[in-house]
């Protein structure tokens, strides 16, 4: 796989008509690595952006497999929809976005994934919130090893052993909330006053600290923001060092909150992010 130019930007929950400025403003601000996925519903948007920049841009995208009729052939005609709602010459990543439902038909979806990898349309194949056991089912059922897994990975939920199989495996970690979805939740990451002590420490942000971490732990975080000023600040976390203690402290913030659903048990039932489930 090629690397993946990290930090990446992610869209999720940025309505449809104001994707387009958002990915704009976000490839001219020096991002180059675009995450959606057909159930974000603005794939088009997304395409029309990267299509006008003209430059070379990692675009990854997602088969949104709930639906009762996902697996094999809906995986192959997923991805046929995706590439031509995106426009573009290739999908750089294709992922299989959840390991559901129960009963193992991602491995179907896997399956079919696999059988694409040939295609000039596709760079890589890989998974996204699929467990140890996850993985386990789609190497064993394939012989093909995903590129990457994208998980929920930020200072409250570290994901630990999940990272050490990866590395065993040879998976890229990609970190979604990475700033642990900054004010969604009651309990917030970028209020965490351990980390506004490291961040004092450096001359930066919280966010900023954050998103070091990620680099130096060796995750691709792909942080989602629709504010030009957080927009840069996030990808400017180049030329500072979190120290050993520094790591030290954030690895002791870990409390195993899970701010998304939980990959065993969740199976979208009606909707995803207000958007009905099935294929986009
Ligand atoms: P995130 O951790 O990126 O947090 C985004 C929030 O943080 C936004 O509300 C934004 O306003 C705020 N923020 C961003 N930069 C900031 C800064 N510098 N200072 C203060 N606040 C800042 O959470 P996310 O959007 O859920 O995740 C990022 C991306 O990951 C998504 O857009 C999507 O592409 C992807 N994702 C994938 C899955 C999956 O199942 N594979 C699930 C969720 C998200």
């Amino acid at each position: 796989m090629e690397s993946i130019p990290r930090p990446g930007f992610g869209v999720w929950l940025i309505a449809p008509d104001a994707t387009e400025s958002a990915v704009a403003g976000a490839l001219a601000t020096g991002y180059r690595h675009v995450d959606t996925a057909a159930a974000y519903g603005n794939e088009p948007a997304v395409g029309r952006a990267v299509r006008a920049f003209g430059g070379d841009v990692h675009v990854t995208t997602k088969y949104f497999n709930p639906g009762d009729d996902h697996g094999y052939d809906d995986a192959r005609a997923a991805f046929e929809e995706s590439f031509d709602r995106l426009g573009l010459d290739r999908i750089d990543l294709y992922l299989v976005h959840w390991p559901v439902r129960a009963g193992g038909g991602f491995v179907e979806s896997w399956r079919a994934l696999a059988d694409l990898r040939d295609d000039p349309r596709l760079g890589s194949i890989g998974v996204s919130n699929f467990s140890r056991a996850h993985l386990n089912a789609v190497v064993d059922a394939t012989g093909v090893t995903p590129a990457v897994n994208q998980i929920e990975l930020h200072p409250y939920f570290q994901q630990a052993e999940l990272r050490r199989e990866h590395a065993e495996r040879g998976v890229a970690t990609v970190a979604w909330g990475p700033l642990g979805q900054g004010d969604q939740h009651d309990e917030r990451v970028l209020d965490d006053p351990v980390l506004a002590e490291i961040a004092a420490a450096h001359g930066r942000s919280v966010a900023q600290v954050v998103l070091r971490w990620h680099l130096q732990l060796g995750t691709i975080p792909i942080p989602k923001a629709a504010d030009p000023d957080h927009m840069r600040a996030n990808l400017d976390v180049f030329d500072f060092e979190l120290t050993g203690a520094d790591m030290d402290a954030i690895a002791a913030l870990d409390r195993g909150t899970r701010y998304g659903p939980d990959p065993d048990t969740h199976d979208f039932p009606g909707s995803y992010g207000g958007r009905p489930v099935g294929r986009a």
